[in-house]
């Protein structure tokens, strides 16, 4: 027996649960002071009214016999055909033709981060930008990938570009960006797809947050690029977009296009997912049928637009303040640079201390974050107004 001796390598993923050990010790220590989270990554708003009663019906549907169902249809890639129909629907209203046969159903944007990785060999390099949400590096370091990184740093707003003399194979996007908020616009996002196209790679592109972008020149799926159908996966979730953290749903999409090496690399995901997954419960693909319907996407937007509040408040106030940051307005993140050279850690004991604020450092993100705060738009009005005026006054003072 050997252990795969590649999870030796992994990096301990230390960044939330010593943010969360922190903030315990403060809270003990100071036990009448009242703290406000920054730091949620984690959505806050309740389910829309449209998706629960979706999800009631659907419950009540598996209680009678002649109504209950079991293993999701096989043929459709686990995904019900009312489901199915929605997302293609919603593709076209972003000027993107899709079939049924693209879509895979999934229980959410992180398995799939990982799992899509089944298909390519473990000789192949992965390039990930960094910062960057850390699943991408995690799963590839278990795999044993070699990775290069592409550098978002101040001078290139946090959204890096390719560089010609790296190769990559497989290569990872998030757009808008967990942590820097930053997205790419269609002219940027074609650059990429350029890139892949000559260098025979595939991209990997995270949309967990293209809900939240709301100005046309940036790109809500990569297939409003030319060319990306012959080379880039996306990943979608309704986690952000509709509340559903805690209930798990989301898509991915591998077109019919995409082949490598002349097999269809939307063959090999179904053949894939038929042997290791059995899909999304149907309680939940009703739920999230519910979403993009006229009613649903109404309700969802309301959650969204008090997201978007959130995240312009904090914007003006560093604004105000002359901090340089990314992101707050196509996504729930602020990006802030750390004042008067503080390292990310130091300004995070720094607000904690003098506002009673947590935020999320920016190192925990990779190299790059490091001297940089994430701060985001999931929590309350009353908490985010409350916050910015404490964090207002102390870098004032
Ligand atoms: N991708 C990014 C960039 C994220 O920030 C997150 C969650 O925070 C996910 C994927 C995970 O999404 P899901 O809840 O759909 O697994």
């Amino acid at each position: 027996m050997q252990l795969n001796r590649n999870f030796l390598r992994l990096k301990n993923s230390y960044l939330f649960s010593a943010v969360a050990e922190r903030t315990a010790a403060y809270r003990k220590a100071h036990p009448e002071r009242r703290l406000i989270r920054l730091s949620i990554g984690d959505v806050t708003r309740p389910l829309a009214p449209a998706v629960v009663a979706a999800m009631k019906r659907a419950a009540d549907e598996m209680g009678r016999s002649e109504t209950f169902r079991g293993y999701a249809p096989s043929g459709t890639r686990m995904g019900y055909p009312s489901l199915l129909g929605t997302i293609v629907e919603s593709y076209a209203r972003k000027g993107v033709a899709l079939g049924e046969e693209d879509v895979f159903i999934s229980d959410g944007a992180k398995s799939d981060c990982g799992n899509l990785s089944d298909l390519f060999s473990a000789d192949n390099t992965v390039l990930i930008p960094d910062p960057v949400y850390p699943a991408y590096l995690d799963t590839n370091v278990m795999a044993g990938r070699r990775i290069v990184f592409a550098d978002g740093t101040e001078e290139n707003g946090f959204l890096p570009m390719p560089k010609r003399d790296v190769r990559a194979d497989l290569i990872y996007l998030c757009s808008p960006n967990n942590p820097t908020g930053a997205a790419y616009t269609r002219e940027e996002l074609k650059v990429w797809v350029d890139y892949a196209l000559e260098n025979d790679a595939v991209i990997l592109y995270d949309a967990a947050y293209e809900f939240f972008i709301g100005e046309e020149a940036f790109a809500r799926s990569i297939y409003q690029v030319e060319g990306a159908k012959q080379c880039a996966i996306e990943l979608c979730s309704y986690s952000k977009t509709a509340g559903f953290t805690g209930v798990r749903c989301g898509y991915t999409v591998v077109p019919r296009e995409l082949v490598r090496e002349g097999v269809s690399l939307n063959r090999l995901w179904e053949r894939r997912q038929a042997a290791k997954f059995n899909g999304v419960s149907y309680v939940t693909q009703m739920g999230a049928a519910a979403v993009f319907t006229e009613e649903g996407e109404r309700q969802i937007g309301e959650a969204i637009a008090y997201y978007r509040e959130n995240a312009a408040l904090i914007s003006d106030v560093l604004a105000r303040l002359g901090i340089p940051f990314t992101g707050g307005k196509n996504s729930p993140y602020i990006w802030m640079k750390c004042p008067q050279g503080m390292d990310s850690w130091t300004f995070f004991d720094y607000l904690l201390n003098n506002a009673n604020v947590v935020g999320t450092p920016g190192s925990g993100f990779g190299r790059n974050g490091e001297g940089y705060f994430r701060l985001t738009a999931f929590g309350t009005h009353e908490d985010t107004a409350e916050a910015m005026q404490r964090i207002a006054k102390l870098l004032e003072a």
